[in-house]
């Protein structure tokens, strides 16, 4: 059967550029299912999932990749997260009485968040009015690497492709690319239509665009919606909150109820629950909390 979600990487042997390309079909929907957006938002939404899980192919640790942008057109705010290469979820915030563009003047966050480790954060600002290009303005920027990404969303299927020029490094198989080689590869790829990104097979694509190049294809890797949010997680935006607010709300509401935004799992904490939380935070201390 044909994986409908994945992402898939590949390297052109001859020189050193790599390539990835995802698709999302059930991961995609599933994200829409959680919330109503309009066409436009969906589409956006869907173009983010594709980057977010193209540009976490790199990770070498556990940990996530997180896209957000916020801009002053209808997209507010939207938010693709991949943990682990393979775990996707996105939301987005908009604005329906802004008749304006979906996406105009604000900025794009990339950030890295090892489970272990610290965290890294690169800031672009929106160029023109599509996420490619401003992911293309972020590469070349912040790590002054050549990169093109090609991304379409339509009815409910994603599909993206990247292209990267990697720097000299004497530990890659191919030589550094010439402008030449690089030229070529690029060119091929802008024949690609939304249609193909979205409706062939990725092998079949590879072949369609570079049966003259040696490519070398590596395994492809499933990907999912599946949210990251936990009870612990939840229990630190308690934290967040302080003890006494915590109390606060307990005296108007039995439970203090934290609903996932992704997800729509409920989290609910007792008045024990939260002592429970302050407790530990204050342990060391030796604070005793009633
Ligand atoms: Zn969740």
């Amino acid at each position: 059967m044909t994986q409908l979600d994945e992402r898939q990487r590949f390297m052109f042997s001859d020189f050193a550029v790599r390539g990835e390309m995802v698709k999302l079909d059930e991961a995609y929907k599933d994200v829409l299912a959680q919330r109503e957006y309009p066409l436009d938002i969906q589409l956006l939404l869907g173009q983010m999932m594709a980057a977010v899980t193209i540009l976490s192919s790199t990770l070498k640790f556990e940990g996530s990749l997180i896209l957000q942008l916020k801009s002053s057109g209808r997209a507010e705010m939207v938010m693709a997260e991949c943990r682990n290469g393979k775990d996707l979820r996105a939301i987005a915030r908009f604005d329906d009485s802004n008749t304006e563009a979906t996406l105009m003047d604000g900025h794009l966050a990339i950030t890295i968040e090892p489970d272990e480790g610290e965290r890294y954060q690169g800031i672009v600002s929106i160029t023109g009015t599509s996420l490619a290009e401003s992911i293309q303005a972020y590469f070349a920027q912040s790590e002054q690497l050549e990169t093109r990404i090609w991304l379409a969303a339509q009815d409910g299927r994603v599909g993206g492709l990247l292209l990267q020029k990697l720097p000299e490094n004497p530990d890659l198989p191919g030589l550094p690319a010439s402008d030449e080689d690089w030229n070529r590869v690029v060119i091929l790829a802008e024949t690609v239509t939304d249609e193909e990104l979205l409706e062939l097979p990725i092998e079949s694509l590879l072949t369609r665009l570079y049966h003259e190049e040696q490519v070398k294809v590596f395994h492809s890797a499933a990907v999912r919606f599946f949210c990251s949010c936990t009870r612990d997680r939840s229990a630190n935006a308690i934290k967040f909150l302080g003890y006494d607010d915590a109390i606060e709300l307990l005296s108007e509401t039995e439970k203090i109820d934290i609903d996932c935004q992704f997800c729509h799992e409920k989290y609910l904490f007792s008045l024990d629950d939260v002592k429970q939380i302050f407790a530990q935070e204050t342990a060391p201390e030796g604070t005793v909390l009633h």
